[in-house]
């Protein structure tokens, strides 16, 4: 039997991480059941507005976050729905700029409505030629008086479409700068469609007005300091999509008969199924410490953060490529748990540093 919570008891946690964590599973057990409708805008919406209600929300919209809290919210999340997942971190990852370099002000126009899920927050930084190498963002901002003027075009940008406000990176005089943008300044009509779809649009800035967030200059640090935080949640994710497979797995390999026995007394599956459940542990083992490292130890956690990334997402898609294999064609039937979590994972293996990115980070901090 693998017991999903037996990871509480570890050291790096305190007691409120175990109530919280179990806390949310019964939370997600009673409202998560349709949260794979075919309208993900519809759904995110909603979520948004039920993680608000149920506190979630702050959690990942607070200028002191608790990066294993968060971490263990998205896994239990993750284990039951991608999209819950996502409309959770999207508050943290849109809201974090302005947690970290926020006036007062700003901090009280944005910050308490994201927590409520009154307000949904993007974070715009990718362009059209500048994904993994960010610093050559072209979008630029001038100032007009007491605002800014910003013109160019983000791509990728999840919440794209339904969010109220945009965290924009632009370039200024000064260099790589931060802007809150509302979304009556942009258009994000032009929406693009992913394997696992979520709310996601090109966003198109002609003239759009922002207010600058922190220094003028400041923005890509600023957005490197947000990533860092949330880096290691990712990973988090990747481990709840993949203790969902391997329970996927076991469920079904324990049931199947073939041959005059379970497909589980077959010993190339216990050999899938032992390789798959060592690397949902080496997962877990990483993402904590990290997170652990960052909360307890106030340790910069650049290195471990991208290690628990990198294998913690690298690992997940091949659990859940395992869990299609031992289900067999119900694996690959749309709509299945296991089919669901295919397309789910690919892309946390692209986004925030594809892995490769993280490998450059890895390898850069060894040869300090
Ligand atoms: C589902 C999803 C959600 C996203 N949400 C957001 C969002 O909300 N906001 C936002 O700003 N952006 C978002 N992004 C964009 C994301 O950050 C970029 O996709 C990512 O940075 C990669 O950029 P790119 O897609 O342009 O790929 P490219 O930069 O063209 O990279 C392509 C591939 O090149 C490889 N590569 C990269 N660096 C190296 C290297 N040094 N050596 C060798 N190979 C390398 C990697 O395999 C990489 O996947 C999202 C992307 C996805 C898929």
């Amino acid at each position: 039997m693998m017991d999903r919570f037996a990871h509480l008891d570890w050291p790096f946690f305190d007691p409120p991480h175990a109530a919280l964590s179990r806390g949310v599973e019964t939370w997600a057990l009673a409202n998560l059941e349709d949260a794979h409708g075919e309208d993900a805008d519809a759904v995110c919406r909603r979520l948004v507005k039920e993680l608000g209600q149920a506190g979630y929300l702050e959690y990942c919209v607070n200028d002191n976050p608790d990066v294993r809290s968060i971490a263990l919210i998205r896994e239990v999340l993750a284990y039951h729905a991608g999209l819950a997942d996502f409309s959770f971190t999207m508050q943290g990852l849109g809201s974090g700029p302005i947690m970290l370099a926020g006036t007062d002000r700003q901090k009280k126009d944005y910050l308490p409505r994201a927590a409520a899920g009154e307000a949904i927050a993007a974070f715009a930084l990718s362009e059209p030629d500048a994904g993994s190498d960010v610093q050559a963002i072209t979008t630029t901002a001038k100032r007009k008086g007491s605002d800014w003027e910003l013109d160019g075009v983000k791509t990728w940008i999840s919440n794209g479409g339904i969010a109220d406000f945009y965290v924009t990176f632009a370039r200024a005089d000064e260099g790589i700068s931060a802007f809150i943008v509302d979304a009556r300044e942009v258009d994000a009509t032009e929406r693009i469609d992913i394997v696992a779809p979520h709310p996601m649009a090109t966003v198109k800035l002609r003239g759009a007005r922002g207010a600058l967030l922190g220094e003028a200059g400041q923005g890509f640090k600023l957005a490197m300091r947000n990533l860092d935080i949330f880096r290691t949640t990712v990973a988090a994710a990747a481990l709840g999509f993949a203790r969902r497979a391997l329970a996927e797995a076991l469920a079904r390999a324990k049931e199947r008969r073939m041959f005059g026995q379970r497909l589980a007394d077959l010993q190339m599956t216990q050999a899938k199924l032992a390789d798959m459940a060592t690397a949902v542990e080496a997962g877990a083992l990483l993402t904590y410490r990290a997170a652990w490292l960052r909360d307890v130890r106030k340790a910069r956690v650049t290195r471990e953060a991208a290690m628990a990334k990198m294998h913690a997402t690298e690992a997940a898609q091949e659990v859940i490529d395992d869990a299609v294999q031992i289900l067999g064609g119900l694996g690959v039937t749309r709509g299945h748990a296991v089919e669901r979590l295919y397309r789910e994972v690919r892309a946390l293996r692209i986004y925030e540093g594809a892995t490769e990115v993280q490998k450059l980070i890895i390898a850069r901090e060894l040869l300090k």
